[in-house]
């Protein structure tokens, strides 16, 4: 049936779309996280050659977010890479969920100027500022299986993993009860 209202139906949320978020908090709730202050901000900016208020992406004046520019997770592991000065860029709340956890050389590319709204021309512009940034100002990335030790990073990944499991397995049930509500209703 075709939608004739611009209303949204209530979000029907689920065990499964949780998943990626436990994932993320896994890693989150172990790595550092290091606030920036005025002076290190404006730096960053500076350095980007942006407006403090400005997405270092699309340049649009409407950053309200910071982008990790080496994202925290890799292929649902820690990547190493962590909340710190180097690693955080002025973004717009738009740019920051269209690259999600892909790497800046992987999201940041041609086909993306009519998404964010930028020409081809300036992205190149940018591409070269920010590489050279990200050059310059290398992001720390951390060891954790050396940190952590073998023995305690392989039972934080199983504990994750369990987790995750038991959720599948809770989903699969609410399923059944779900189809058997519905057919009773
Ligand atoms: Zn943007």
């Amino acid at each position: 049936m075709r939608k004739k209202y611009k209303v949204k139906m209530p979000t029907k949320s689920t065990l499964k779309n949780r998943k990626t978020t436990i994932n993320n908090a896994f890693v989150y709730s172990i790595m550092p996280w290091e606030k920036l202050n005025e002076g290190e901000y404006k730096n960053i900016c500076e350095k980007l050659k942006i407006k403090e208020d400005q997405c270092a992406y699309c340049l649009k004046e409407n950053a309200t977010t910071m982008d990790h520019l080496n994202g925290l997770v890799n292929n649902g592991e820690p990547s190493g890479f962590y909340t710190e000065k180097n690693n955080l860029v002025p973004c717009c709340s738009h740019c920051n969920s269209s690259k999600g956890n892909k790497t800046f050389e992987n999201w940041y590319t041609d086909d993306k100027c009519d998404d964010i709204g930028i020409t081809k021309e300036k992205m190149q512009q940018r591409r070269k500022i920010i590489n050279e940034y990200m050059a310059n100002n290398p992001a720390k990335k951390l060891n954790l299986k050396n940190i952590l030790g073998k023995k305690d990073y392989e039972k934080y990944i199983s504990m994750k993993n369990e987790l995750l499991e038991k959720i599948e397995e809770c989903e699969k049930f609410c399923e059944e009860l779900n189809k058997k509500i519905n057919t009773q209703k």
